[in-house]
């Protein structure tokens, strides 16, 4: 009741009051509506932004047609988005004195401009004839702008990458089609008239007697089978690099195979002047692996160990349980592993210069029972001291590694 009268009491605006409040009203609504057109101008900038199926250039023509409606003059406003070798206008676009502009930064280099330009001269405002608003809002375009260039350039690198990588990809698998069917070739042309002499060197070896004719004919039957052995490596090796070699793994006790494999290379050892020795931790689990590729690598191991340590006396080999793997060492106590060749030991090609020199090998051996041991999941490696002898060590999974 009290604030009634009091609302009652309060006395009529005058006429000069009542003018100046209109004013203030005309404008504060004059203000809404120039806001009301930066959001729209916005808003329909950012839908041009989000939409999947635009072009980069359909984007840059949408945005700069929304921009004359946001200012305060559309009817004489016109613009345009100024790239390093091409530009986007509004149909009605012309240069004038009247002008507006801001940088488009892409990763924070200048990548072109933004322009507002008056057609006719305006009243004059914060910066010439345009609102300080008006910089906020082309600002903020500009900005959008760099942002939405930055990443279509980034994505057309990613595509254009992806592409390159495709590209190299198929032509690399066509590459290794013809080398494997090379090499298939290859094979079958050196190990046709091998195979022949192996089977002849066998029967003259039988056949022949005196020690002067029986040797030669050992000699060459053996020649021939290292060489057959040889090129089965290589095959090997080849197969595993281009990915089409293949395992047969099965459960199978490891002590047995090591047991087997000592028995077989006793004889060749003792032709070297050395020992054996196994020596294996109790109950070593089942190893998941191909015995014959197993023997593949204990073989080249226990040859080396024969061929580069003979004055060593001994080969020693262990096999411990690790968590989900079995270790196999083969150790001798010969001269060690020259330092120079030691980083590229497992790699196939890589010293053919050393052996060349120094023992004539082509240095595939190793790189074969890496092939393998990797083939089954493993892992090989060598620790070797000048005069100390060296280890070679590999790992046997217990169960089916799954890739
Ligand atoms: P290859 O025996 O055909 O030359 P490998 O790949 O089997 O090729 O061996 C590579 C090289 O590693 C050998 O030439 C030799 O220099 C060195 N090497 C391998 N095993 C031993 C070893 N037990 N002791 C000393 N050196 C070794």
């Amino acid at each position: 009741m009290d604030r009634e009268r009091q609302n009652g009491a309060q006395a009529e605006p005058s006429g000069e009051e009542a003018a100046s409040s209109q004013t203030r009203l005309r404008e504060l609504t004059r203000n809404l509506t120039e806001r009301v057109k930066e959001l729209k101008c916005l808003y329909g900038i950012s839908h041009l932004f989000e939409d999947e199926k635009l072009t980069l250039d359909e984007i840059l023509q949408g945005v700069i047609n929304f921009v004359p409606p946001a200012w305060q003059f559309p009817e004489v406003t016109c613009a345009r988005i100024k790239l390093k070798n091409r530009e986007f206008v509004t149909a009605n676009f012309r240069e004038t004195a009247w002008k507006q502009s801001q940088d488009i930064l892409v990763n924070g280099k200048r990548f072109g401009s933004i322009e507002v330009y008056y057609l006719e001269e305006m009243p004059p405002s914060d910066e010439g004839p345009f609102l300080k608003e008006e910089r906020n809002l082309i600002y903020v375009i500009a900005e959008r702008l760099g942002h939405t260039i930055g990443r279509n350039i980034a994505e057309k690198n990613v595509k254009f990458l992806y592409h390159r990588e495709r590209e190299l990809r198929q032509k690399l698998q066509q590459q290794m089609r013809v080398r494997v069917d090379f090499t298939r070739k290859l094979m079958h042309e050196l190990k046709t008239p091998l195979t022949s002499l192996i089977a002849m060197s066998q029967l003259l070896n039988d056949e022949t007697r005196g020690e002067k004719y029986e040797k030669l004919a050992k000699y060459i039957w053996e020649s021939a089978n290292n060489l057959n052995n040889r090129i089965e490596e290589l095959h090997d090796v080849i197969r595993g690099e281009t990915g089409i070699l293949r395992l047969s793994p099965k459960q199978l006790k490891i002590g047995e195979l090591l047991h087997s494999l000592v028995e077989e290379t006793r004889p060749q050892t003792q032709q070297c002047g050395m020992t054996m020795e196994l020596e294996l931790e109790e109950d070593l689990p089942e190893a998941y692996a191909d015995p014959e590729r197993l023997r593949q690598v204990m073989l080249n191991l226990i040859n080396n160990a024969c061929k580069y340590a003979r004055e060593g006396g001994k080969i020693t080999i262990r096999g411990t349980r690790l968590e989900q793997a079995i270790q196999i060492e083969v150790k001798d106590y010969g001269p060690g592993i020259p330092s120079e060749i030691q980083a590229t030991l497992f790699e196939p090609g890589y010293q053919v210069a050393y052996h060349e020199e120094r023992t004539g090998g082509l240095g595939i051996g190793l790189a074969l029972c890496k092939t393998l041991v990797e083939l089954h999941g493993g892992r090989i490696w060598a620790k070797s001291r000048a005069g100390k002898g060296s280890s070679f060590y590999f790992t046997v999974p217990v169960k089916e590694v799954k890739s």
